[in-house]
């Protein structure tokens, strides 16, 4: 369904690579999460997925194919046969994205060619009950909803199509709990029900194991560890394992959930050590002037002299 390879984005100043090197696939019907912290390169991902990397960034390397088609050779033409209706993208920022003037239905009407109107209308009226989304509120203007209404309708268009591969963005990083649930239902029987692929990035460690097949960890543009949704609570990695001691617990009655020291970092030019060194509470010597290759561990794929057993 999904298949990248090698691809590496840098920025327009030429002074840092977003995503270095970065292999994934998205295999039918699945979905793959790409987790980590802010700055990691998760959006950097799920615009290149799409084939339109973000504006100031470009690719000096890799491939990125969907069914065999490459995605970042795609006319005007063909981006527009093929979004929404085979794959479509829910950016982090796509509440902002409705027109301020216009109400909401106009946002729909446009997506829905006139053979395939009442089909599609009725489509959005279910998924829009299915997320809690009252009947009137395409009779809106964007300022007259909530930030977290605005992001289900977005959801809401994104699915309109039943498109094969959907690519996920924080998409419930605007809503409370129930909404999230509602989002992650939905986002369920997409890919059961409808056989979709997703491709979830977020830096919500649960929700990715409860939706996901695959879990992909991403720190400073690199993979450093895939693995089975099953086996989070054993990841391998110290970055992965930072990020699980760093989840609130209701369970915890004293401790208190730990953050990973330090800043996350960004690539200037082909690593010439391990990333997470400069935070890792295990590293050593070696781990300064080597970059770890990923390798197989465990069911999954580690990049690190020196797994957690
Ligand atoms: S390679 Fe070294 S520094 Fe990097 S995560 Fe593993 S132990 Fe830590």
């Amino acid at each position: 369904m999904l298949k990248i390879t090698d691809l590496t984005l840098q920025t327009a100043d030429g002074k840092k690579y977003p995503l270095w090197n970065l292999s994934l696939a998205v295999p039918p019907g699945q979905c793959l999460a790409v987790v980590g912290e802010s700055g990691g390169g998760k959006s950097s991902l799920a615009w290149a997925a799409l084939g339109y990397p973000r504006p100031g960034q470009r690719v000096v390397d890799g491939q990125v194919l969907f069914d065999q088609q490459n995605m970042l050779a795609l006319s005007a033409a063909q981006r527009q046969t093929l979004y929404f209706r085979q794959i479509s993208l829910l950016p982090q920022e796509a509440m902002q994205c409705f027109h301020p003037t216009r109400r909401l239905r106009t946002a729909l009407e446009e997506l829905c060619p006139s053979e395939k109107r009442t089909r599609l209308l009725q489509r959005a009226a279910d998924l829009a009950t299915a997320l809690d989304l009252p009947a009137q509120v395409w009779d809106k203007y964007p300022h007259q909803l909530s930030g977290g209404q605005k992001q289900r309708l977005s959801l809401v268009l994104a699915l309109l199509h039943q498109p094969r591969l959907v690519i996920l963005d924080e998409p419930t990083s605007a809503l409370d709990v129930l909404g999230q649930r509602l989002v992650e239902q939905v986002l369920a029987r997409t890919k059961e029900e409808q056989g979709s692929s997703l491709l979830l990035c977020t830096h919500d460690l649960e929700m990715a194991a409860r939706l996901a097949d695959s879990i992909a960890v991403l720190y400073a543009g690199q993979i450093v560890e895939l693995l089975p949704a099953g086996k989070l609570a054993i990841a391998c990695h110290p970055y992965t394992r930072g990020l699980l001691a760093s989840l609130p617990r209701l369970s915890r009655q004293k401790q208190c959930c730990r953050s990973i020291p330090g800043q996350a970092s960004v690539l200037h030019g082909p690593p010439a050590a391990c990333s997470f060194a400069p935070r890792c509470p295990v590293a050593q010597e070696r781990c300064q002037r080597e970059n770890p290759p990923l390798r197989p561990l465990a069911g999954g794929q580690v990049r690190c002299f020196y797994p957690c057993s």
